[in-house]
């Protein structure tokens, strides 16, 4: 399937839930917008909509994601479901219950889980989620790497939180063939987002070689990610621009919300709900050939970042747990 601008739309995010056990200072509002109850997919209208876009749109790769997707209930039957379709199954996890799904993972065909971890510090982990998880995650991080896993490490970079340890993560890729992807923070509802809070991709390597050398890597053609290595280290890291250099140009990523909801981009302000629709009985196809066919160039058809009016602009596009990152 082929947005307006020819780009392949090959790439369906799908929000299990959006509820979490964590509260992220960038991402959990300080008022949460939880979606009612009735309102979010049950396991079967999952599937079954995930059918639709394999078998009909020909979506080869879902990515399981929220809130936090394995503390929605049920989560262990819809992975399982999901991996009977043809399609490549991933997941991006905050990983604190991640060691209760390993074997079904691994059941379930996944090779590469996406795990985010913003500090290496406990301390600072506690001020960043407002929980005392770290030791569970860096464990189930590493448990994931002895199970023969490929792990990328998701790290939101924060001026004044963490930004003084980018290179304690690059120098942890030392002996981990982990992969660390730093993230330039993004402007969401309610998630307290200033420009003075972005550390940009173009900062973030000039700390990095400040200390390090760095070889830059190839990067595949849909990658969000800017890919380096320090020769010699197992592991590798990147920087995923979203806000600085945005990569529109090669998207082929679609979302589908918890509650049903087609998002054709991350910072789209609209919607195309499938969900009332479907439990209708209609015919959602012509709704997503729709939706698809809307999809803008860059943004969701937003000003860049540096605009004026760039923070409120991006405050009404729904909060990122509601949305699946
Ligand atoms: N709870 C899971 C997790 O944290 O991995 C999955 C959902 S979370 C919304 C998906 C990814 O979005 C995480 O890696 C998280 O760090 C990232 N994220 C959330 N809010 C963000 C923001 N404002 N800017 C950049 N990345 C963000
Ligand atoms: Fe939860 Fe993930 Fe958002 Fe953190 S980033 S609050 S773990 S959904």
């Amino acid at each position: 399937m082929k947005d307006s601008f020819g780009r392949t739309q090959d790439y369906l995010r799908i929000s299990l839930t959006d509820r979490c056990n964590l509260q992220c200072s960038y991402c959990m509002p300080d008022i949460p917008c939880f979606l009612p109850n009735e309102n979010l997919l049950s396991e079967e209208e999952i599937f079954e909509m995930a059918k639709i876009f394999v078998m009909d749109f020909g979506i080869r790769k879902i990515r399981l994601t929220g809130g936090e997707p394995l503390a929605r209930k049920n989560a262990g039957e819809i992975i399982e479901a999901l991996s009977r379709l043809p399609v490549e199954l991933a997941i991006t996890t905050n990983g604190v219950l991640l060691d209760r799904f390993f074997p079904l993972l691994k059941k379930a065909g996944l090779t590469s889980l996406n795990i985010s971890l913003d500090s290496l510090m406990p301390d600072n982990f506690q001020v960043i989620t407002k929980q005392d998880s770290f030791y569970q995650v860096f464990e189930n991080i590493n448990r994931a790497l002895s199970l023969g896993f490929h792990v990328k490490v998701n790290t939101v970079v924060q001026r004044g939180m963490n930004e003084h340890e980018l290179l304690d993560f690059v120098a942890w890729t030392r002996h981990s063939p982990i992969h660390v992807r730093f993230i330039e923070f993004m402007p969401f509802d309610g998630n307290r987002w200033q420009w003075g809070k972005v550390v940009s991709y173009r900062e973030m390597l000039e700390k990095v070689t400040t200390f390090f050398p760095v070889e830059k890597l190839d990067d595949d053609r849909n990658s969000t990610a800017k890919s380096y290595r320090v020769p010699g280290h197992a592991g590798t890291f990147s920087v995923i621009s979203s806000v600085t250099a945005a990569f529109c140009d090669t998207c082929n990523r679609l979302r589908m919300t918890a509650d049903g909801k087609l998002r054709n981009c991350l910072f789209s302000q609209k919607e195309t709900d499938l969900l009332t629709p479907f439990r209708n009985g209609a015919d959602i196809r012509p709704l997503v050939r729709h939706s698809v066919s809307q999809k803008q160039a860059e943004r969701g058809g937003l000003p860049g970042f540096d605009h004026e009016e760039a923070p409120e602009a991006y405050a009404h596009g729904g909060c990122m747990t509601a949305i699946g990152g």
